[in-house]
């Protein structure tokens, strides 16, 4: 077994990433079809640094939001604890009947950190602004990600 290879099937997992990625905003108030964002002090920095706001603006805003399925856990609202299965379970043969009847019955699941196992999210609908410099820092970490993934994969 490649001890890298299962590092780098770990980190590649959707549900790790999304537990790592940076979050530049968060939803702090859902309402029926908008909702309460709250910007991080560096993105709310850099949004002042352009202009968008000022320094005196409050970094919470409300935006109208559109729902969407939650695209971590396809709407179920459970994921299985990534530490047990990420890049597919190799050694099938090492299980006892327990851990597998374990695994099916729903045993390692967890609830879903993206929509916290509601399954759906609401997205807020930024003004185009705010989306394009949003787009382009995390653009920016997705690169980082990926290189420090290379890095794994080499074994460094
Ligand atoms: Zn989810």
């Amino acid at each position: 077994m490649n001890r890298y290879l299962d590092n780098y099937n770990y980190w590649n997992d959707s549900r790790v990433v999304s537990a790592m990625t940076t979050r530049y905003w968060k939803v702090v108030q859902v309402g029926y079809a908008s909702c309460i964002v709250e910007f991080n002090e560096f993105f709310f920095e850099e949004l002042v640094e352009n202009g968008i706001f000022s320094e005196e603006d409050s970094c919470r805003k409300e935006y109208s939001g559109s729902w969407g399925i939650c695209n971590i856990c396809s709407g179920s609202g459970k994921v299985v604890n990534p530490n047990i299965d990420a890049g597919g379970i190799s050694d099938w043969s090492e299980w006892d009947y327990e851990e597998r009847e374990a695994y099916f019955s729903g045993r390692y699941d967890q609830p879903c950190p993206e929509c916290r196992g509601s399954g759906k999210v609401l997205n807020p609908n930024f003004p185009k602004d705010i989306q394009d410099l949003l787009n382009e820092w995390e653009e920016d970490d997705y690169q980082s990600h990926k290189e420090h993934l290379a890095e794994l994969a080499y074994g460094c």
